[in-house]
């Protein structure tokens, strides 16, 4: 094993958005390809914004895109725990050594006594109040205060935050590994609060201290966390970790599908696509939404997808699997440019897929679905079934939608195309055809298209009068495979019981 060390930090506040699942896949990648160790970290340290549930999603949605853990909250490991929840004592430790080494300080300000100056400030012109090196020598802490007064502070449990002494004039340069070098400058930052007054570290502290403590060697997450970056340069600077600090690489944003902004989880509803993994079952229909699974994506199809959201592997190939994408991927092929959600080509991606897949694969996707619905059928009609469809399903959802017919009476009757075809002077004939398919006992495809042909020539008719009947009278549309094909799988009691029943609706929808 390499000592590459990655970790996806998900706060568990909701379900997981595409961007996070693909910033996973990203880490996941590095891990594999370098023989490296892929950690699940949870930062569940602001308690405001926990969603019970989502810490269950985040990992039914690494393990449905087939990313498997090395370390984490359930695999254990030699850095755990690995909830940040259950890892206070250590943050708290580690304010501590930033306080005695001068690097922090004791905040003691009230939330109203933050206001006031915040307001006092405004009335002077001075919209932007930040407590920083030029303020915190008029605000209550340990800087501005005597040791004395501090003392008696906190023997008396006077509540207090920790803040980050960040210098006043410094440069802060990091080397992003996507978006080449990056600077900073101190004296643009806040004296960032590090622990809270419960107790409870910040995002930043507990972030820091963990990817230090748990020997993480490349930290790549969103580009929203690149700003953050500043702070946790410095937070290496004032513990002396700077020379183990890991390297950074922040992932372009992922844009809606017109390129025009970032996607938002709100997109998804207002679209009708879906932006997440797997399905989340909200307390209001506006919490609720579908995700790729329920939509019926193969989730080869959504990691390869996702791959390319941001990464391009520098040749023309598009279809990756798993293990081809380990291969190839690099973080230098990461662009810095916005990636577009273009969700025609993640069902282009599942097409592929599907017409890759083996029918025994399909037929295994298949019979969950049809379960649903409480309907059961053997291999050998769902192998054919499977066949039949194969090129015509974008989604898994599309076997049941384009194709119910092989199962249940048909629903809907193309009424344009019915009008135009049927003649009812033809009903004749074309019951004197059921009696014909009616004497075929299980008849093949070709012998079904063999029958009919010899019904359209001795009658005298063309394909134009007959096939659309057919195809109508037995599936309810135009669209499908092989009518011949249709009818052998159905068999002929089905079709004459089928062609029977349509025919009068045929009649009426003429009469009508
Ligand atoms: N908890 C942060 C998040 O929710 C982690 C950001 C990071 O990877 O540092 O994305």
């Amino acid at each position: 094993m390499s000592n590459v060390r990655v970790r996806f930090a998900p706060s568990p506040t909701g379900a997981l958005h595409i961007g996070g699942v693909r910033t996973a896949l990203y880490n996941h990648l590095l891990a594999r390809q370098m023989g490296g160790t892929f950690i699940l970290r949870i930062e569940d340290t602001d308690q405001t914004r926990y969603v019970p549930g989502a810490e269950d999603y985040i990992k039914e949605a690494l393990a449905w895109c087939g990313l498997t853990l090395d370390e984490g909250p359930e695999q254990g490991g030699d850095y755990g725990p690995y909830r940040q929840s259950d890892r206070k004592a250590i943050y708290q430790e580690h304010a501590q050594q930033l306080i005695a080494n001068g690097k922090a300080y004791y905040a003691f300000d009230t939330p109203e006594e933050l206001d006031a100056r915040r307001e006092t400030e405004k009335e002077a012109g001075n919209h932007n109040f930040r407590y920083d090196a030029s303020t915190r020598g008029s605000m209550r802490n340990s800087e501005s205060l005597t040791s004395a007064q501090v003392e008696q502070l906190l023997a008396d449990k006077t509540p207090y935050t920790i803040r980050l002494k960040v210098p006043a004039d410094e440069i802060v340069k990091i080397t992003d590994l996507v978006r080449g070098e990056v600077q900073f400058q101190s004296k643009e930052l806040d004296d960032k609060i590090l622990l809270k007054t419960d107790g409870m570290p910040t995002y930043h502290l507990a972030n820091i201290v963990d990817d230090h403590l748990m020997k993480i060697t490349h930290v790549i997450r969103g580009e929203e966390w690149l700003p953050s970056t500043a702070h946790h340069v410095l937070l290496y600077r004032a513990f002396g970790w700077e020379a183990t600090m890991p390297s950074f690489a922040h992932l372009p944003l992922i844009l809606k599908p017109t390129g025009k902004g970032k996607l938002s989880k709100r997109d998804g509803v207002a679209l009708g696509i879906p932006v997440f993994p797997l399905a989340w079952n909200g307390a209001t229909e506006e919490e609720s939404f579908t995700g790729f699974r329920e939509f019926g994506f193969d989730p080869r199809a959504v990691v390869n997808f996702m791959a390319l959201l941001g990464w391009n592997p520098g040749t023309e190939q598009e279809l990756f699997s798993l293990d081809e994408l380990v291969n190839a991927f690099s973080i230098e092929k990461i662009g810095k440019a916005g990636a577009r959600f273009d969700f025609d080509k993640a069902k282009w991606f599942n097409q592929q897929y599907i017409m890759q897949s083996s029918d025994e694969e399909l037929v295994a996707i298949v019979k969950p679905i049809l379960a649903e619905k409480g309907i059961s059928k053997d291999d050998a009609f769902l192998t054919v079934f499977v066949q039949l469809m194969k090129e015509r399903v974008v989604v898994y959802s599309d076997f049941w939608d384009n194709g119910y017919y092989f199962f249940t009476e048909v629903q809907d009757y193309d009424e344009k195309n019915s009008r135009k075809k049927w003649k009812p002077e033809n009903q004749g004939l074309f019951n004197e055809l059921r009696g014909q398919l009616k004497t075929l006992e299980t008849p093949d495809e070709a012998t079904v298209e063999a029958a009919v042909k010899s019904f359209m020539e001795v009658n005298e008719l063309g394909f134009g009068a007959v096939l659309p009947i057919l195809r109508i009278g037995v599936t309810g549309t135009m669209q499908g495979p092989s009518i011949f094909a249709v009818m052998a799988l159905l068999g002929m009691e089905e079709v004459d019981r089928r062609l029977e029943k349509a025919f009068t609706v045929f009649n009426s929808l003429k009469n009508g």
